[in-house]
């Protein structure tokens, strides 16, 4: 692009600088809280091989506590369940599961971890489960709640069924998105009254509930709309089907109280290169605005007909800001260009392209944001860490922390080039 901005992009860069100083303000809270914390961080990796990912089961626990306090309020029946996809490590699983929550899993391997786990109440969804994989959830029916996909899967589970010589739980995913790539799950909401009579006449299969799940939830409007859609269903159900539902499971996707940080390449600094990028923090709806809103719309548009305990399956607002990665500085190539020793292979994917994250020195702690390519040791480009760091100045051999990446990394990290991260588990307090 050439030449002057006009308005309307001044306008815009304007704005952006005002998100931009908004975001950097809660970056710094949130830096605030680990530099009291740098020495005991820092000492951890010391002590262990980094990179690593750290641990916080006292953090998973309180946001459990606060995630099941805010919908049990207002619900009379309500249970959640961690999803484990977004974050598979056994300890994390079995933390969620000692503080009150069951596990929601999405495969047969995931299933096994949870079976592991000990844990008494398994939800089982996803599209696609195998043979193989209904046949393990058959075989512990009294712990799993199988949340079928499709016609053809309340065909295979009833083989299932009738092999094992058990009668399974059930329920059914609902298409919240007809259109597009979220069509894949679930069957459409046209479809219920259907399915419903299909599986009456389905010897072992009980199917006792409804499930939909929609993501990347800044507000329950998401949710409360799909609640509304499935009333005026539910309403005109056939009492005999209606009577037996007995579960109604709205899924995960409730974004953590920070709310999403993304960056902006619309800000540079000047003579661009490598300089720092702005940053953008889209706000968050609190856990108390999903569970008001979400019970709210249940009391208007269920509950007069029907009363169903409700589920949850939430994964991010859970475990995100119970993990942190640690790395260490490997390299100084320039005032504004480090190298650590970790990949983001560690998180499987290039998050930091486009989500910010404060990077923290905590080998020299302070508040101030330096510009800096923290880039990772891979042989990409694309192995981006953060354009900036908190600190007083970096070097070789310095630690850096990422808080808060509990979600959608560890599960997704890869064996490529290098290898993956250390797991350490603080102690629970
Ligand atoms: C991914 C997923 C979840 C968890 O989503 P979060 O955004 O991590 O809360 C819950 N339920 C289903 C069916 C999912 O696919």
């Amino acid at each position: 692009m050439t030449g002057a901005p006009d308005r309307r992009q001044s306008a815009d860069l304007s704005r952006l600088m005002r998100e931009d100083a908004d975001c950097r303000k809660k970056a710094r809270d949130l830096v605030r809280k680990f530099l009291d914390r740098a020495a005991e961080l820092e000492g951890i990796a010391r002590q262990e091989s980094v990179p690593l990912y750290l641990f916080e089961p006292a953090v998973l626990r309180d946001r459990a506590r606060s995630f099941l306090d805010a919908f049990r309020q207002r619900l009379p029946a309500f249970e959640a369940f961690f999803a484990v996809k977004c974050n598979n490590h056994p300890q994390v699983a079995a933390e969620a599961v000692r503080s009150g929550l069951g596990l929601d899993v999405s495969s047969g391997l995931e299933l096994k971890l949870a079976l592991e786990t000990g844990c008494r109440r398994i939800l089982f969804s996803g599209p696609g489960k195998t043979e193989e994989e209904l046949d393990l959830a058959a075989a512990h029916h009294e712990r799993v709640t199988v949340l079928m996909d499709s016609f053809g899967e309340l065909d295979r589970l009833t083989n299932a069924a009738q092999r094992a010589a058990v009668e399974i739980t059930s329920g059914v995913r609902l298409t919240t998105q007809e259109e597009g790539l979220w069509r894949k799950f679930g069957i459409p909401l046209s479809d219920l009254e259907t399915f419903l009579d299909r599986a009456a006449g389905c010897p072992g299969v009980l199917l006792r509930g409804l499930q939909f799940h929609t993501s990347w939830n800044l507000t329950p409007e998401a949710q409360t709309g799909f609640i509304r859609r499935l009333g005026d269903v539910w309403r005109d159900l056939d009492p005999v089907h209606g009577n037996r539902l007995e579960f109604l499971d709205i899924g995960g996707g409730y974004w953590p109280r920070d709310g999403e940080w993304l960056l902006t390449e619309e800000i540079r600094s000047p003579g661009g290169g490598s300089g720092v990028r702005g940053s953008r923090c889209l706000e968050a709806a609190s856990i108390e605005d999903f569970a008001r809103e979400i019970s709210r719309t249940l009391h208007d548009r269920i509950f007069p007909f029907s009363s169903p305990a409700v589920y949850a399956e939430p994964g991010r607002w859970i475990v995100n800001d119970a993990m942190h990665i640690m790395i260490r500085v490997a390299d100084r190539k320039a005032d504004d260009l480090v190298v650590t020793d970790a990949g983001t292979n560690i998180v499987g994917w290039e998050r930091y392209e486009t989500d910010y994250v404060p990077v923290i020195n905590l080998s020299r702690p302070s508040l101030d944001e330096h510009p800096c390519l923290i880039a990772g040791s891979l042989c990409t480009p694309h192995d981006v860490w953060g354009w900036s760091y908190f600190g007083d100045g970096i070097e070789p051999g310095d630690v850096l922390l990422l808080p808060g990446q509990g979600a959608y990394t560890l599960s997704l990290r890869q064996q490529f080039i290098k290898p993956s991260a250390a797991f350490i588990q603080l102690p629970a307090q």
